[in-house]
């Protein structure tokens, strides 16, 4: 179980379920204790925990937590939120095929339609099986076409950053981490897509001379994205939580589709939710 600075073991003042209420809830209540007891963390208690028991369904935790020098039996191990997932990718039609013949994506980087607003736990494992499967299953199909039958040579090939990309990187890791993080609002939601837009103004021609400068390029592809879909989206939904709108509608039970043009700008346009195995 979690607690805080003092020893109290706070989930129950926040959900019926505890420890075990869904993860955005359990996230914003660890950032809420963090904040109280302005300390960047807090402690996770195994002592309730039958040993053998926690041994044998997590022996690769107990190790590494050993491997770091924590006893859990003796000891409570420091635990802060942290991104672990995104949510969305590039969409698909259910059968992973995207709209580039010959294209697919699965897992992570896709937008399969597997996760609601929260990630349950398997969502990947679903993600990268069945639609891995459903993937190979059509891939020797799949037409053989060049960058230049598809017409699409520029657009593919990853746009370089006229920036030091490790600087750039931590950045926006600051900036995500900051702005559109665990809670988002609009003022902090705008100022880091003014920013994150001056960098994908800067993306230009030249060609991209290291797979650092790539990922970095990327990375602010997916970081503009990301904020664009947060500001429209105004209302708070699993992990995206808005503190100026922090209810949920159901107007806005829908996806938000986007198309970013040459320029970099994205257009959003909302979509409807479908049942992706069905
Ligand atoms: C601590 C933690 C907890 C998580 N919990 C959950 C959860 O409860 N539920 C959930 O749904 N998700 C969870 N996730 C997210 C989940 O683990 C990922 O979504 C999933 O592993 C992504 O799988 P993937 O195969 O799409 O991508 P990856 O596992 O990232 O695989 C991509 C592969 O591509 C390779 N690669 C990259 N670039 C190239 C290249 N240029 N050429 C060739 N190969 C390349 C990489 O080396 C890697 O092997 C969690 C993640 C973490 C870190």
């Amino acid at each position: 179980m979690l607690r805080n600075a003092v020893g109290e073991h706070f989930m129950p003042e926040y959900h019926p379920q505890s420890d075990l209420a869904p993860r955005d809830i359990v996230a914003r209540a660890v950032l809420s204790e963090m904040r109280r007891d302005q300390r960047g963390y807090v402690e996770l208690d195994f002592s309730s925990i039958p040993l053998e028991r926690f041994l044998s369904r997590f022996p690769g935790i107990v190790a590494e937590l050993r491997r770091q020098g924590f006893d859990i039996y003796r000891e409570r191990v420091p635990v802060a939120p942290a991104a672990h997932y995104a949510m969305g990718g590039i969409g698909t039609d259910g059968r992973c095929r995207t709209d580039l013949p010959g294209l697919l994506a699965v897992g992570e980087c896709s937008c399969l339609g597997i996760h609601g607003a929260n990630r349950l736990a398997s969502n990947s494992m679903l993600e990268g099986l069945v639609f891995g499967l459903r993937a190979a299953s059509i891939a020797p199909a799949l037409p053989r076409l060049s960058y230049e039958q598809l017409g699409v040579a520029a657009e593919l090939a990853p746009p370089p950053v006229r920036c030091a990309p490790t600087a750039l990187r931590a950045e926006l890791q600051s900036i995500m981490q900051t702005c559109a993080g665990m809670e988002r609002e609009e003022k902090s939601l705008r100022e880091a897509l003014d920013r994150v837009r001056a960098w994908v103004a800067q993306i230009a021609t030249l060609p991209t001379s290291s797979r650092e400068e790539a990922e970095a390029a990327n990375m602010v592809t997916v970081a503009n994205l990301v904020l664009t879909a947060a500001l429209a989206r105004t209302e708070s939904r699993g992990a995206h939580f808005r503190s100026d709108f922090p209810e949920a509608y159901n107007a806005w039970r829908r996806h938000i589709a986007l198309r970013a043009d040459a320029s970099g700008a994205a257009t959003a346009k909302l979509v409807p939710v479908e049942n992706p195995l069905g």
